[in-house]
């Protein structure tokens, strides 16, 4: 801790402790020591002395023991050359401070009996503090701090420059559903006075509570959340390791000082430390980052009034809740397999005719503004309906636990999690995503940036618990589209080359994927290291860390169990699981096939191969090809029919990366068996098939297998392959 912060908070303690024993001695002398003392109908006497030492202070004569206890509690003032750390007994100052406040309010409430307007949720005309909170009050909000209604609350000690900051402040609380405790004052201006100049509505309905005009009344604050832990979380009063540690644990507060720290205010903000909560300052105080009681940061100072609530709540560690996904159509499950189709259509990006790329990628926190939503390049409304616009989305994520093996994971969550809006349709991910909007939609007022706010709500929801932040930036100008594309893509081939080198001999467990059972109730993918999902996006090392950060999610792990079929992949294990997970539907699967029992196929495939049976050998055709194939149908009559979840020996889905995987095909003569793909496939995964042909012995491979430009027909293909000496044309039949 800051020498500087520890001195001031030891000074600041024993000021406020000498104005304590001070009033206790003059109430005592006028009172005389059986006068009853305590926060008007309250049942925790005074509820921090009571929370930490289990002393219910009930009479002024009580009070001395508490003040001997404080004068133990302070140490002696900070000396030039006083050994390090200073933390230990800066807390112990804090926390004296407490004991001695609650003493001097004790008294105010016994020498001026209407100084709080007691016994009211409001303020009123004559008054307009409302200190401690009675028990009947208590009870209706406190219970809302332990059903996850208010995660904490915010102590705003001091004063907004100005009323209008101060009610922007407020509102931001508001919307994190903060409770907002205020007291103390600054350069004479008051944070609650500033919300009533700015006609906010204040009092404990609005969440927005005045305890008191002066530094002391920090200690209705922090003795609510005492109180708290006593009534709702069975703390015994005195068990001060369990209080601190439920609120630490519990109760999301800090403390926001705005304005001149004084020693007072020092002294209080080492006392909420010993709760766990930090103090934000807007002045350039010194700092204290290394963490210890806190869950991150103790002090952190010189925050802008602009971004005082999200550092706070940053600091603090506190999780955003979105409830309600903010769009203007309906949002659920039950919209998630609708289509939109033909007339219906106001504008579609991607799906071959242009570009649509989806890409989650971290930031560090300070480079994320949570919630924020950009749109570069024309909206919806600016676009006739009928247009196709290009489409790059970046989800910004940040989070001091994010680890970039999380990104896949987030990413590939966009597909279901567009589609349930109503009247949007989303297929595919990565740089082959296909978004259609409807007329409905648009004419009830969804935009592009309604697509950002359901990525932001939903990653929350879902996914609150791995990052802290996220922002949305949506690109629709062809040229930055292209830009993002390609950085998009870098990333795509750097995360697949993760799982290079991993065989599935080499572990136990595959994992499953039955992320797309919704919309093909069947499906199961398994996922091994050299078989990765056929969407691309999942491989063994992301649905690992699927499940790691949610163990009842759509990825499980699956022990694969004895071999039963070598060549075809076919495992005890994988079969067990699959029958159970496809209910009965598919109960063998092979990893290694498409001719015997492959798997099942989903629409999200980034490619389908098919059997050529004149030819012997097997085509493949990505996404993004449009044109015929030698097999006479086009990718999306294929996916139509093979794309639902059933098992279609001839025909099996399959990621990009997966082509030049070694286990592709194995069962049916393995990547040798490929006699035609697209030429803009071939030209993308050019690299690793010519070195994969290699590997085989066939160096000339790529160039062996027939594209567009010279084969449309099995009958071009057989006439082209033969004039290559194609290897398939030597080996076994594949019927
Ligand atoms: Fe999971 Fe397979 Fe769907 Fe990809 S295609 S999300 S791996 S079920
Ligand atoms: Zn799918």
């Amino acid at each position: 801790m800051s020498k500087i912060i520890a001195s001031a908070a030891i000074r600041g303690a024993q000021k406020i402790f000498n104005k304590a024993e001070k009033q206790y001695e003059e109430a005592l002398e006028k009172y005389g020591p059986e006068q009853d003392v305590g926060f008007p109908n309250t049942a925790y006497y005074l509820p921090i002395i009571y929370a930490i030492t289990g002393i219910g202070v009930s009479k002024i004569k009580d009070m001395k023991r508490v003040l001997d206890t404080c004068k133990k509690l302070i140490p002696p003032p900070v000396r030039e050359h006083m050994p390090l750390p200073y933390l230990a007994p800066a807390l112990d100052a804090g926390m004296a401070t407490f004991f001695a406040e609650e003493i001097i309010e004790a008294i105010r409430y016994l020498e001026e009996p209407d100084c709080y307007a007691a016994n009211s949720e409001e303020i009123t005309e004559k008054n307009k503090w409302l200190g401690a909170a009675n028990d009947v009050i208590f009870r209706k909000r406190g219970v809302e701090f332990v059903d996850g209604t208010a995660p904490g609350f915010a102590a705003i000690v001091g004063a907004a420059p100005d009323p209008e900051t101060a009610s922007r402040i407020a509102i931001e609380l508001q919307e994190k559903n903060l409770y907002v405790f205020m007291c103390g004052e600054n350069q004479g201006k008051r944070f609650s006075e500033q919300l009533i100049q700015a006609n906010v509505q204040i009092g404990w309905p609005t969440r927005l509570v005045p305890f008191g005009p002066d530094i002391y009344q920090a200690v209705f604050a922090i003795g609510f959340a005492c109180r708290v832990a006593m009534a709702f979380g069975g703390i015994k009063p005195g068990d001060f390791r369990k209080n601190l540690i439920y609120n630490k644990d519990r109760t999301y507060a800090f403390v926001l000082a705005l304005g001149d720290v004084t020693d007072e205010w020092y002294a209080n903000a080492a006392g909420a430390i010993n709760w766990g909560f930090p103090t934000i300052a807007d002045t350039p105080i010194p700092q204290v980052l290394p963490t210890g009681i806190c869950t991150y940061e103790h002090v952190v100072s010189n925050i802008p009034h602009s971004q005082i609530v999200q550092k706070a709540v940053e600091v603090r560690g506190l999780k955003v809740q979105v409830s309600k996904i903010p769009i203007p159509v309906s949002y659920g499950p039950a919209f998630e397999g609708e289509r939109v189709r033909g007339d219906d259509i106001y504008i579609e990006m991607g799906g071959g005719r242009t570009i649509a790329v989806e890409w989650t990628t971290s930031k560090s926190m300070d480079e994320v503004e949570d919630g924020k939503v950009e749109i570069v390049g024309p909206d919806i409304t600016d676009v006739p309906s009928g247009t196709r616009l290009h489409f790059a989305m970046i989800a910004e994520v940040a989070g001091r636990n994010f680890q970039e093996d999380f990104e896949p994971i987030l990413e590939r969550q966009n597909h279901h999690l567009i589609n349930q809006a109503q009247g949007v349709m989303h297929i595919g991910q990565r740089d082959i995503a296909w978004i259609r909007i409807s007329k409905q939609a648009v004419e009830k007022g969804f935009r592009l940036e309604h697509i950002g706010k359901i990525i932001h709500a939903k990653y929350h929801q879902d996914f609150g618990t791995i990052f802290d932040k996220v922002q949305i930036k949506i690109y629709t100008k062809e040229e930055k589209v292209r830009e993002i594309l390609e950085k998009a893509r870098s990333v795509y081939e750097r995360r697949d080359q993760r799982i290079e080198g991993m065989t599935d001999e080499s572990i136990n467990t595959f994992y499953s994927c039955i992320l797309c059972q919704s919309f093909a109730p069947n499906h199961v993918c398994i996922i091994s290291p050299e078989r990765t999902g056929l969407c691309g996006a999942y491989n063994w090392l992301d649905c690992r860390a699927a499940y790691e950060i949610n163990p009842e999610g759509p990825n499980q792990p699956v022990e694969k169990g004895t071999s039963i079929d070598e060549k075809y992949g076919q495992f005890k294990g994988v079969n067990e699981y699959v029958t159970k997970a496809s209910r009965q539907k598919v109960t063998e699967v092979s990893l290694y096939s498409l001719m015997v029992s492959p798997m099942t196929t989903c629409g999200c495939c980034e490619c389908i191969a098919a059997i050529l049976p004149m030819a012997n050998g097997i085509m493949t055709v990505d996404r993004d090809y449009t044109g015929m194939t030698p097999c006479g149908m086009k990718f999306t009559t294929l996916a139509g029919s093979v794309g639902g979840g059933a098992q279609t020996p001839g025909f099996l889905g399959h990621s990009k990366f997966n082509i030049t995987q070694k286990k592709f095909l194995k069962g049916d003569g393995g990547l040798l068996r490929i006699i035609w793909m697209p030429k803009r496939l071939k030209e993308e995964i050019y690299q690793r098939l010519k070195k994969r042909g290699e590997e085989l012995g066939v160096p000339e491979f790529p160039d062996m297998i027939a594209d567009e430009t010279v084969a449309n027909t099995e009958e071009e293909v057989i006439e082209y392959i033969t004039k290559k000496g194609h290897p398939c044309l030597t080996m076994e039949p594949l019927m």
